[in-house]
């Protein structure tokens, strides 16, 4: 069984610092991995993960499994909550780990893994089993489609392309563009 301590100086090196983000996101991963029957030290080629955070924790969560998401198996649900879910392709289960809002240490917080020891996970943590429908596009995996936008060019993999007056388009040209020219 893995500990959560094995994993603070890999997680402090790769963030940055050692923060209350990293402590919870090594457990809520542990928590997750075991409930689906898996370990870090397993091959978790087939395990995804949903970050619902783009904070400390999400770091954690990286280093504890090795999920990257240039292989399509991290996927960011920016919902602002400390919680991330596990999702197994191999058997399709998947469980959401969330961080209960008590307690709440300040940023200042000198002894984080002696503020952390003093909790269980069952004090600081809660889970549920879930469902997670992942769309053939979606599943990692070669690009079931590849298709030039008609409007700028550029190749759109994936299903993310649009039909738009008869154009196929990609996201930026069908209007739905995160930038702006400058
Ligand atoms: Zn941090
Ligand atoms: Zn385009």
């Amino acid at each position: 069984m893995a500990d959560w301590h094995d994993y603070l100086d890999k997680a402090s090196a790769f963030h940055g610092h050692l923060c209350s983000g990293q402590v919870l996101g090594i457990r809520m991963c542990l928590k997750g991995l075991s409930l689906l029957g898996l370990s870090p030290d397993d091959n978790l080629r087939d395990l995804m993960i949903f970050l619902e955070t783009d904070r400390c924790m999400a770091d954690a969560a990286i280093v504890v499994t090795g999920v990257t998401a240039g292989r399509r198996r991290l996927k960011f649900k920016d919902y602002g909550k400390a919680a991330m879910s596990f999702l197994d392709l191999a058997t399709d289960r998947a469980v959401r780990v969330a961080a209960n809002s008590e307690p709440h240490p300040g940023h200042d917080l000198k002894d984080v893994v002696g503020f952390w020891e003093a909790y269980s996970d069952d004090q600081i943590l809660s889970w549920q089993n879930i469902r997670i429908t992942i769309p053939p596009e979606d599943r990692p995996g070669r690009p079931l489609r590849r298709v030039p936008c008609q409007q700028c060019g550029e190749d759109v993999l994936d299903g993310r392309d649009a039909e738009i007056d008869g154009r196929v388009l990609c996201k930026a040209c069908a209007g739905q563009a995160y930038y702006t020219s400058a």
